[in-house]
């Protein structure tokens, strides 16, 4: 087995993320022998086609003040048609148009992402608590490392999609940002990358001149103060990323031209 190191990569979906920029990136960094690998979201997608097909999303907070997708079996499917079909599809497209063999697949796929489905999650609506059990999102507990580094040593850059496989074989919707993370961890890679529609984890969000350049892994209960909102998953991601091995996490700006490449040389919020 290699143990060449690798880079991962989360592809935001919020507007202004150039996947185009991104993929031309990877394609030239790949020719310098690093080994990439490609996590993806996709809500914005699985949004617009959840509104079409007459089943809108619903968001559900946490009693922690983390916001997520309230999946039932009908979403779950929607999401799936979005992100591991469109997303993914997509993606592994404009790699392959670039002369990169991109594979893609998702957590189910050789049971890459294994994860504990949440079988009763609490929200909190109006100020008050909710159970809710007919929920189909997860944790990832375990990926299948030997899968990764299977595709790695025969020159594919994997492209995964937020679906992972429950302990019964269910798919469920992870959050792209703590799966990168895993899949950083499993690979002990050295990078991991979250780009993003802003420049890095701000301290006074949305001013861009309170972009915090530097963090140490003890620094990030304050950092999770400084992030609202979806940012919180991030800067959760990296702590998880760090304490699984990963030497450096990089919140970085996808909206750039060479946005990988940007990234490596530090700018944005470099996590170590
Ligand atoms: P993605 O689609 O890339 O995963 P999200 O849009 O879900 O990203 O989350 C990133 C967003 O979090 C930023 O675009 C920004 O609007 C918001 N945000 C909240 N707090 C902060 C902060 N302290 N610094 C930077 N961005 C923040």
């Amino acid at each position: 087995m290699n143990f060449q190191s690798s880079i991962v990569v989360k592809l935001g979906g919020a507007q202004g993320v150039d996947f185009s920029a991104i993929c031309k990136d990877a394609a030239d960094i790949l020719k310098h022998g690093k080994q990439l690998i490609f996590v993806h979201g996709g809500s914005a997608e699985a949004n617009i086609l959840g509104e079409a097909l007459g089943t809108p999303p619903k968001m559900i907070t946490s009693p922690s003040g983390f916001t997520s997708r309230y999946t039932d079996r009908k979403t779950l499917q929607v999401f799936i048609m979005a992100v591991n079909g469109k997303v993914n599809s997509l993606l592994t497209e404009q790699l392959q148009m670039l002369g990169v063999n991109a594979l893609g697949l998702c957590g189910l796929d050789g049971r890459l992402m294994q994860a504990t489905r949440k079988e009763a999650i609490q929200s909190v609506e109006n100020g008050k608590r909710k159970i809710i059990r007919d929920d189909y999102t997860g944790k990832i507990n375990r990926v299948n490392n030997q899968l990764l580094h299977l595709l790695l040593d025969a020159g594919y850059l994997p492209v995964i999609a937020p679906v992972a496989v429950s302990t019964q074989g269910e798919a469920v919707n992870v959050d792209a940002d703590r799966a990168a993370a895993m899949v950083a961890s499993a690979l002990k890679s050295e990078t991991l990358i979250l780009l993003t529609a802003v420049p890095g984890l701000m301290k006074n969000f949305p001013d861009e001149t309170s972009l915090i350049r530097q963090l140490s892994c003890t620094q990030i209960t304050k950092a999770m103060e400084a992030a609202q909102g979806r940012m919180k998953k991030k800067v959760l991601g990296a702590e998880e990323a760090l304490n699984g091995g990963v030497k450096q996490v990089i919140i970085a700006d996808g909206r750039l031209q060479n946005p990988i490449t940007n990234a490596l040389a530090g700018n944005g919020t470099v996590i170590q």
